[in-house]
């Protein structure tokens, strides 16, 4: 018999008549020969009822009373549910996440999930019931509820579907799908077929998902692919799975970060252990930074550049001044008004090409770029806000976003199941031993075929970028990492890397453009070594960034460019530290190796 998980997020579930219409599609289900288990959010907006509620009586309510009150939420919802089953005259049994036996760390408000028990449910859906469980919540060891952290009913729902083993997992929700960007700020996004975990993970974390992104990491971890589809119809949704939609297209999804601030830290001591005081100060405030570019300043100092979530600037310049003064100079420079526009696909990390068609959307816009980071799979620019929107409409029309890619299928998810993989099942028993969202690292690896170019003095204008990455395409050189910093007194310096047999023509390359585009200079370093960590949770299990940047500081070894990714954490340094960098981050990531 095939099990089923079908979560309903608060607008599936936030009236009377919409709780019976979600209890009709799971009693469907159950007709058709599946067992059900139902994971219901909160209804409607009530979560956020309960938070204002809390911020009339208390100023700072304490995160353990916090998860007391909004776990009530789901516990009406679930309890309203069995009743429209059983109405339909069908078995049905809530439960909360205690009586699951979903059991969280003690972090109130964003507890992790350790272990998920699955007997009782299993017996109750022997006996022939709809299980529902309330979505968001757990209990801890000393019996506390705990939540998950906003949104987290996706992450109960993936959860519970990777250890039930369950055939198929449903998300129900208020859009037809995963967009390629948000529909309601650009109409003419497409709603898309399949996409992978690893695309999915980056959209989530830029806020473009319309799902958690913890789930999804519980969805790639444990192979669990996830059908999102609207409560409203019976319209099949998008799936997101552990392949791409088309692989021969490079972009997938793009995405802008409104609330997003830039912060310019400039000439700090340029020695080892810089970056890992700055930005292990500024994670013990709990403020996720992103786009870190770091260049060399004057005088052999440097200069550091990085976002954060604009609601966090003044956390963060409290951290930075802090830093400052610990190092005897430096000054920092800030803006608030700037937007992150990003391109993700898992097609281009096998594609040239890629960056400059993005690069040259912007420049046609009219867009002035601040400053540039990559991953494997995604590239970002920052830009002024007031450039948002035209940014992300140029970029989805460069891209063809709006329609489907050639060859597209149609894939019949209303049938579809999925045969996990036997290491999948058993990564899933290893985890409820050691917390199932713990930081999993699955390789940590020394690339030593790659070189870098620097050019120094890029003018603050649009389109150097765009004719320089054009001009390196066309000679068909691969690149791969690349960073442009924030200009400062109108400079910026742009860094990239090639493989070790295309730097001489790169470096050409890059020469003829500073000489006709008034840039300062190029410099280029053939004996790099990149080192990267991989794994999933990266970006959320902040340390990882943090406990690079230490364990090199401490071997004495300087970091040239870095790259971070939900999935991966890229350092470039010296050849010649290249294998005594591996050692360090083995001995550092060594429990953490799954
Ligand atoms: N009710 C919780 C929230 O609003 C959890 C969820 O809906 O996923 O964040
Ligand atoms: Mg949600």
């Amino acid at each position: 018999m095939s099990l089923i998980v079908q979560k309903f997020g608060g607008t599936s579930v936030a009236d009377s008549e919409k709780i019976k219409a979600a209890a009709r599609k799971a009693v469907r289900a159950h007709q058709n020969g599946h067992q059900v288990v139902m994971v219901v959010s909160a209804m409607g907006k009530n979560t956020d009822l309960l938070v204002s509620l809390a911020q009339e009586v208390c100023e700072r309510p304490q995160a353990r009373e916090m998860d007391m009150l909004l776990s009530t939420g789901e516990q009406v919802s679930v309890a309203l549910m069995a009743m429209a089953i059983h109405s339909l005259g069908y078995k049905a049994v809530s439960l909360t996440g205690g009586q699951i036996g979903i059991k969280t760390d003690s972090t109130h408000t964003k507890a992790r999930i350790e272990s998920i028990t699955t007997d009782r449910m299993q017996r109750l859906l022997s006996e022939g019931n709809i299980v529902i469980a309330a979505g968001f919540q757990g209990i801890d060891n000393d019996l506390n509820i705990t939540t998950l952290g906003r949104g987290g009913s996706d992450t109960t729902a993936v959860a519970l579907a990777a250890v039930l083993q369950a055939d198929a997992c449903e998300i129900y929700t208020d859009v037809d799908g995963v967009f390629t960007t948000d529909p309601r700020v650009l109409p003419e996004a497409r709603k898309t077929k399949q996409v992978s975990y690893d695309e999915m993970l980056e959209l989530a974390s830029l806020g473009a998902g319309v799902m958690h992104s913890r789930s999804i990491e519980f969805a790639k971890k444990f192979d669990v692919p996830i059908h999102v589809r609207s409560s409203l119809s019976d319209t099949p949704g998008s799936l997101i799975w552990d392949k791409t939609q088309d692989s021969s297209r490079a972009v997938s999804g793009a995405a802008v970060t409104k609330d997003e601030a830039r912060i310019t830290v400039i000439n700090v001591p340029d020695r080892p252990g810089v970056s890992h005081d700055l930005f292990s100060d500024i994670a013990d405030r709990h403020v996720t930074v992103d786009m870190i570019v770091q260049n060399a300043g004057s005088k052999g100092n440097a200069n550091i550049s990085f976002t954060v979530p604009k609601d966090e600037l003044e956390t963060t310049l409290d951290s930075v001044n802090k830093s400052i003064a610990e190092f005897g100079s430096g000054a920092v420079d800030f803006c608030d008004n700037v937007s992150k526009i990003s391109v993700v696909g898992a097609g281009m990390a096998e594609q040239t090409g890629v960056a400059n068609s993005m690069f040259d959307s912007l420049v046609a816009a009219g867009i002035n770029m601040e400053m540039i980071t990559t991953s494997e799979i995604k590239i970002s620019a920052l830009v002024s806000r007031d450039d948002m929107l035209s940014a992300l409409r140029a970029v989805h029309s460069r891209f063809e976003l709006h329609v489907d890619p050639p060859g597209a299928v149609d894939l019949d998810l209303d049938h579809f199941t999925h045969k996990r993989s036997a290491d999948a099942v058993e990564v899933v028993s290893r985890l409820q031993g050691v917390g199932m969202e713990t930081l999993f690292i699955d390789d940590i690896n020394l690339d030593e075929t790659q070189s870098s170019v620097a050019i120094f003095g890029v003018p603050n204008q649009p389109g150097i970028a765009a004719k320089l990455f054009d001009r390196i395409a066309s000679e068909g050189i691969f690149v791969d990492m690349i960073v442009q910093s924030y200009p400062i007194e109108n400079e910026a310096v742009i860094g990239f890397t090639v493989p070790v047999t295309s730097i001489e023509k790169a470096v050409s390359v890059a020469e003829q453009v500073a000489k006709d585009l008034g840039c300062e200079k190029v410099t280029s370093r053939k004996e790099i070594a990149k080192l990267s960590v991989s794994g999933i949770g990266l970006r959320s299990h902040t340390g990882v960034a943090i406990g690079m940047f230490k364990a090199l500081a401490e071997a004495g070894i300087n970091i040239q460019i870095m790259n971070t990714s939900e999935v991966r954490v890229n350092v470039i340094v010296d050849r010649l530290d290249g294998k005594n960098a591996l050692k360090c981050l083995r001995d550092t990531f060594d429990s953490s190796i799954h």
